[in-house]
C-alpha cells in the first residue's frame, strides 16, 4: 500500500494543483518547494516567508507525518544507522557512511524485501510494504540534516529492491535532481538492483545519468537463480543485452559479494572477467588472464566491485578469506578489468550490506 497523497512526494506541479483552491500567489509554490526540498525544512511552522494563514492551511491539509520515531547507533568506523518507524509500524533503515572523499547516504526503498536472496538477512524477512517517494526522500533529508551535510552521494542500497518499487523510486530521484530541490548530480546517485527485465532501460530513460550497481554475484544462470530467485525470469544474456542497450544509463558497476567456497574460484574470476567485458561466456573454463586481456583488447570493461560478505546469524555463508579475495581481485586486474575490493563497513552495528533487518535480531529462516 502506497500513500500517494504524502506531501513530501509532491512535485511543484502537484503543489500547484493542491493549493489552487486556497487562492495563493503563484510564487508561493516555489517558496514552499524550496523550503522542503532545497533547505530540507520539514516543518511548515519554520517557513518564515510564507504567510501565517498558508502555513496553517498546510499544517491542516497536508500534514508532514513521516515517521513516529528514529533511533541511531554509531559504529566504530563512523558509520551511523538510523531506524525509521512509520505510523503503520513499517520499519526501515538508512545508513550514514562518512569517508575522506565525502559522505554517502545509503537508504531503503522498501520496508523489508520480497526477493529472498539466499545470503541476505533483509531478504529473509519478507516484504512489509513499498516505501513512498516521501519516505525515501525523508531518509536522505533526515540524515543529511542530522550529519550537517551540504553534499553527499545517495545509494539506493538499503533494504528492498529499488526497481520493484519503480514509480516511487523515480519520484524520489526526480526530487533529488530537481534544480530547485537538492540539485544532486545524477552521477552522485547509485541505484543497486538485481535487475528486472525492462526496468533498467526504463530507469535509463526516466532518470538519465543515474549510476547503476548491478548485483551480479554469480556468473552462471543456474547458480545465480538458485541464490537470487528473482533472477529466474531474466537470464544473464538478456540482462547484459539490456545493460548494453540502455541509452542514457550512467556508469554501471558489477557488484560481486565473495562467498567462501561458493563463487570465489579461479573459474569464477575468469567468467566474471568475461562478463565484465559484456560477454556472457558459453562455456565455463579457466582462461588465463593474459589471454582474456588480449582477447578483449580495446574494449571497455565494467568496473567490478568485490564486496566482503557480512555473515549473519541463521545464514550459512562465510566471507572469502582476505588472501583469496585479493588473488580473485588480482585475476580480474590481470585480465584488464578494473576491480576494487570493498571492506565491510558498519558491521559492528549491523548497518552493513545485507544486515539491515530493522531492529529484529535475526531473520526467520
Ligand atoms: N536489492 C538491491 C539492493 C539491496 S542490498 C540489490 O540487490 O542490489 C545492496 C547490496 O548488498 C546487494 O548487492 C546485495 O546483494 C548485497 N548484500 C546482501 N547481503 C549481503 C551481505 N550479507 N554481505 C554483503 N553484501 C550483501
Amino acid at each position: 500500500m502506497v500513500r500517494d497523497s504524502e506531501p513530501l512526494s509532491f512535485s511543484p506541479e502537484d503543489w500547484q494543483r493542491e493549493i489552487a483552491p486556497f487562492d495563493q500567489e503563484g510564487y508561493r509554490v516555489q517558496q514552499l518547494y524550496s523550503w522542503l526540498h532545497s533547505r530540507r525544512v520539514l516543518d511548515y511552522g519554520r517557513m518564515t516567508n510564507l504567510p501565517r494563514q498558508l502555513r496553517q492551511i498546510l499544517e491542516r491539509q497536508f500534514p508532514l507525518k513521516l515517521t513516529d520515531s528514529t533511533h541511531r547507533a554509531k559504529g566504530s568506523d563512523g558509520a551511523a544507522k538510523h531506524l525509521f518507524c512509520a505510523a503503520d509500524a513499517a520499519r526501515y533503515e538508512a545508513v550514514f557512511l562518512p569517508s575522506r572523499s565525502g559522505a554517502s547516504l545509503c537508504v531503503s526503498t522498501q520496508a523489508g524485501c520480497s526477493f529472498n536472496c539466499s545470503f541476505c538477512a533483509t531478504g529473509a524477512l519478507g516484504l512489509t510494504r513499498n516505501l513512498t517517494a516521501g519516505e525515501i526522500l525523508h531518509q536522505v533529508y533526515y540524515l543529511a540534516n542530522d550529519h550537517k551535510l551540504a553534499s553527499y552521494r545517495v545509494l539506493l542500497m538499503g533494504m528492498g529492491e529499488p526497481l520493484a518499487n519503480f514509480q516511487q523510486v523515480l519520484r524520489a530521484l526526480k526530487h533529488l535532481v530537481h534544480p530547485e530541490g537538492q540539485a544532486c548530480s545524477p552521477r552522485r546517485i547509485t541505484v543497486s538492483t538485481v535487475g528486472i527485465r525492462g526496468r533498467i532501460s526504463l530507469l535509463a530513460r526516466e532518470a538519465p545519468g543515474v549510476e547503476l550497481a548491478l548485483s551480479l554475484h554469480f556468473t552462471e544462470d543456474g547458480q545465480r537463480q538458485r541464490h537470487i530467485p528473482a533472477a529466474r525470469p531474466f537470464p544473464l544474456v538478456d540482462l547484459f543485452d539490456e545493460l548494453i542497450t540502455s541509452n542514457g544509463l550512467g556508469k554501471v558497476t558489477l557488484e560481486y559479494v565473495l562467498l567462501d567456497g561458493v563463487n570465489d574460484s579461479q573459474e569464477d574470476a575468469a567468467a566474471l572477467a568475461t562478463l565484465a567485458y559484456g560477454v556472457v561466456p558459453r562455456q565455463r573454463k579457466t582462461v588465463p588472464p593474459s589471454r582474456l586481456r588480449n582477447r578483449f583488447r580495446g574494449f571497455n570493461a565494467y568496473h567490478v566491485n568485490l564486496i566482503e560478505y557480512n555473515p549473519s546469524p541463521g545464514l550459512k555463508f562465510l566471507p572469502t578469506p582476505y588472501p583469496k579475495a585479493e588473488s580473485f581481485q588480482n585475476y580480474l586486474k590481470a585480465s584488464g578489468v578494473n576491480a576494487t575490493y570493498r571492506r565491510s563497513r558498519g558491521s559492528d552495528i549491523a548497518a552493513a550490506c545485507g544486515m539491515l533487518v530493522a531492529g529484529k535480531d535475526r531473520p526467520k529462516k
